[in-house]
């Protein structure tokens, strides 16, 4: 007969076994030994088996429990181990951004490696949401090192070229896996995390924009050769007067509105040709906040963590990196308050955290501290920069000149029709215009044209890349095909949490949940009294009582459609700022 020892958490020892008649599952303290027992369900008498002396046995049991937790607890120490990795990973490559050093992080390729987010299943870990839980593996094979995409969503670059997915590639000496944020240099049996993984570095390549003038007559320029480098984890602000091409530069650098001629790279790369697969890395706050004031901050972050995340982050993945966004922004203690109690700066932080979530690595923000007190702009100067000293390069637009010279490491000058007049730091600003206040910027600017002031400034600073043509871009972005299966997969999940969020919406809205409830109760009631007599006039006859419930049924099918119509406006018109 098998016998089997166990020990609870209270320390009770006892002996499992069968049934010699019966074979049914018995169990027994193990002080019972020996002594004799009845079957519960066959009623036959049998004694209560065990090997040895109970003390033995005790013994045993509390060295096996002993070892367990040892085992436990090195498991536990293991994993702590390797989040406390997961989280320097990230963390180091934001912070070597500022140092500059050479040094390269190696990992050696004994067997296979894989790269990924999962804490669990990955042996090399990047911290980035788009990144897949098992991303790309990297396996050592008949002395050569190769790499294979594991069917990631957002993709595997080699040199720079997305690879097939589940196709095994070959690795040369210096060749450069990138994986979202993170890059990775190939080199003998090993790949080296190359330091300046986070860092986002855009350059603006002679771009212009014309426009077709609103009163016919041909085109103008409104975006005048624009030549500028924005360095990782730089906060840089555009500045200039109103209609001066800000916002146009800004929407040209972040994709929202293409320019006309020139390139955009980001990190070398053509924006406008990858941007699909960029988009990822680049976000804008826009002027306007995008929030649904009914909701709170969390409950808001968490559907639009489900619908801009990758799918296969996990429930508390997507929270996690919800409340990370939250302490991010400082909003603690507000994220249970609805947004429509917010104050202005509140908003702006809320705005932000709702682009963060995707955690990108550039962040651009059009009119960051319009409309905003004193003291709310230096919050949100401040937050910018620590967001760029955190290693994210944040490009915004502002009007308030108060705390730029404090937060701000570099300034780009618009003059009007779309010309740069200075690049810079905001000190090498002043000696420029001759101003002892960054205030004085805008009457000294009106002494010149625009033109006369990008001439100036392109005397001083040589031909700064203009030996590269500005070549004509093809206007259109380009969007890698997405298999019409995901495509629909994709709708559905965005679909329900859409329905979702409007259900939550129409619940915090109560009277709007009133009118709409009562609109078809009140076309009901006229319906009734127009339909309603003449119907149960006596005198009518046949045709005419069928004629009526024609009509009722036509009324009702046609108010029916107009209701659905009217209402689903209203959604698409709220909607609308966001959808863009
Ligand atoms: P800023 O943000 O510096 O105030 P904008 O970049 O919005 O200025 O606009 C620069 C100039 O270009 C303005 O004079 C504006 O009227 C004009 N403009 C912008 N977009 C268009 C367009 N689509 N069509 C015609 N003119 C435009
Ligand atoms: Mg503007």
């Amino acid at each position: 007969m098998s016998v089997r020892y166990s020990r609870n958490r209270r320390g009770d020892c006892f002996v499992h076994y069968k049934c010699p008649a019966c074979a049914t599952a018995l169990r027994s303290p193990l002080v019972e030994i020996g002594t004799e027992d009845q079957c519960p369900d066959c009623s036959r008498p049998f004694k209560v088996p065990g090997e040895g002396s109970i003390e033995k046995i005790r013994a045993q049991l509390e060295r096996e429990l002993d070892e367990k937790a040892r085992l436990q607890a090195q498991k536990r120490q293991q994993r702590a181990e390797r989040l406390k990795k997961a989280s320097s990973f990230v963390g180091d490559a934001v912070s070597r951004a500022f140092s500059d050093t050479n040094e390269e992080e190696r990992i050696l390729v004994k067997d296979k490696i894989v790269i990924g987010r999962s804490v669990r299943k990955a042996d090399c870990l990047v911290a980035d949401p788009h990144v897949g839980e098992t991303h790309c593996g990297v396996f050592w094979q008949e002395n050569v090192l190769n790499v294979i995409d594991l069917g990631s969503q957002l993709g595997t670059l080699l040199n720079d070229e997305l690879i097939e997915p589940n196709k095994v590639y070959p690795l040369n000496e210096n060749d450069v896996i990138r994986i979202g944020p993170a890059k990775f240099r190939a080199e003998g049996r090993s790949i080296y995390v190359v330091s300046n993984a986070e860092n986002a570095h855009l350059a603006c390549r002679g771009l212009s924009k014309d426009v077709f003038k609103t009163n016919g007559g041909g085109k103008i320029r409104i975006l005048n050769n624009v030549f500028l480098d924005i360095e990782p984890g730089n906060f840089v602000v555009l500045l200039g007067p109103s209609g001066s091409g800000k916002s146009t530069l800004l929407n040209a650098m972040c994709g929202r509105s293409l320019a006309s001629h020139g390139h955009v790279l980001f990190n070398g790369e053509d924006l406008y040709k990858n941007f699909e697969r960029l988009k990822t890395r680049l976000a804008t706050v826009p002027q306007k906040d995008l929030l649904h004031s009914q909701l709170t901050l969390e409950s808001s972050l968490k559907y639009v963590a489900d619908l801009r995340l990758p799918h296969d982050l996990t429930t508390a993945e997507k929270n996690q990196r919800v409340e990370k966004v939250i302490r991010e922004v400082e909003m603690v203690d507000l994220a249970n308050s609805a947004i429509r109690t917010y104050s202005g700066g509140q908003l702006k932080r809320a705005s932000l955290a709702n682009e963060l979530l995707a955690n990108p690595s550039l962040l651009f923000v059009d009119e960051a501290t319009s409309g905003l007190d004193e003291h709310s702009d230096r919050e949100i100067m401040a937050m910018m920069r620590k967001l760029a000293d955190a290693g994210k390069t944040v490009v915004c637009i502002t009007h308030n000149l108060g705390n730029v010279q404090q937060y701000v490491q570099k300034l780009v000058v618009m003059a009007n029709g779309g010309y740069v007049a200075f690049i810079g730091t905001p000190t090498q600003a002043l000696s420029y215009f001759s101003i002892s206040d960054l205030g004085e910027l805008y009457t000294r600017l009106k002494e010149k044209t625009g033109q006369q002031w990008a001439e100036k400034f392109a005397s001083i600073r040589g031909p700064h890349n203009r030996k590269e043509n500005a070549v004509e871009n093809q206007g259109i972005i380009q969007r890698s095909p997405t298999s019409p299966m995901r495509k629909l997969k994709t709708s559905l999940r965005h679909c329900y949490t859409n329905i979702k969020r409007i259900v939550e919406l129409q619940l915090a809205d109560k009277m709007s949940l009133a009118v709409a409830i009562s609109q078809p109760l009140f076309v009901f009631f006229l319906i009734w009294i127009v339909f309603g007599k003449v119907s149960d006039d006596p005198g009518a006859g046949n045709l005419n009582q069928i004629s009526n419930g024609q009509s009722v049924l036509f009324l009702v099918a046609i108010s029916s459609f107009w209701f659905g119509c009217s209402n689903s406006a209203k959604e698409i018109v709220k909607e609308r700022q966001l959808y863009e």
